[in-house]
């Protein structure tokens, strides 16, 4: 059965101390909570992975970093490497969120590389992609993720893909508050997993988590969690809230 998970993309906010709060509170708030076949992830700042990471060690939380370079080591200053991020016990990382992609220039070709260095080091890749508004409409919107998809992740083997972790996140709707309703989110979800079924197999491909991120908050989670190919969130705005991140978690 395919994992349901709820990830928490902090961004470019909270510091040192912000971070251990949200951290501690969100301990505290999912204590009793029974998270069947479901994963909570967040992701701090590069600063305050290792912190949290510490607190977290012991409870149902994995910290997640928000980005990382495609080579192991080397001549490439405020880079952060995998090994830096196992090594201080981070399993999961963001890659290819449409702010990376916007303004670092990070292209599909170069998060072929990324997800590949992700993978061979054991790290998770939580691999983002989504549409721009003017390419929803003109109606792009199955062509240009089924791009993304091809060119970033269909030179892997069936075997790597046991540690992917796909987020649809349309880009019209990130911090918009403008949400994908519950029906676009499902026909892309379904569409991206049966293009994993063609390249590889239904089996395989039936198996792959694929997450919704775009203005998801309590109010909305439940009714997008219910479609039949979205197996969780990635959320941004309301994971930066004890009681609204818990809430969505909740709602898986
Ligand atoms: C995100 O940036 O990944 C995101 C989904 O943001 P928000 O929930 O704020 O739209």
């Amino acid at each position: 059965m395919r994992a349901k998970i709820v990830a928490g993309n902090w961004k470019m906010n909270k510091t040192i101390s912000e971070s251990t709060t949200l951290v501690n509170e969100l301990i505290e708030a999912l204590d009793g909570v029974e998270l069947v076949n479901t994963e909570v992830i967040v992701a701090p700042t590069f600063v305050n992975l290792q912190a949290c990471q510490l607190l977290a060690e012991k409870s149902p939380i994995s910290i997640a970093a928000q980005n990382m370079h495609q080579k192991l080591s080397g001549a490439f200053t405020g880079e952060i490497s995998a090994p830096m991020l196992l090594d201080i016990g981070v399993k999961h990382v963001i890659l290819g969120h449409s702010e990376r992609r916007e303004y670092f220039g990070e292209s599909d070709a170069l998060l072929a590389e990324k997800v590949k260095t992700a993978l061979d080091s054991k790290l998770v890749p939580i691999f983002c992609f989504g549409e721009v508004l003017e390419e929803r409409k003109s109606g792009k919107h199955f062509e240009v993720v089924s791009e993304q998809i091809t060119t970033a992740l269909f030179d892997l083997d069936k075997e790597s893909w046991k540690d992917i972790i796909l987020a649809y996140e349309p880009v019209w709707a990130i911090g918009t508050g403008e949400t994908a309703s519950p029906e676009q989110a499902q026909e892309i979800h379904a569409h991206v997993r049966q293009l994993i079924a063609d390249k590889y197999d239904a089996d395989m491909a039936d198996e792959v988590s694929i997450l919704y991120g775009g203005s998801v908050k309590p109010a909305n989670a439940k009714e997008i969690f219910s479609q039949t190919d979205v197996d969780g969130g990635l959320i941004g705005g309301a994971a930066l809230k004890a009681d609204d991140f818990t809430a969505i978690v909740k709602a898986i």
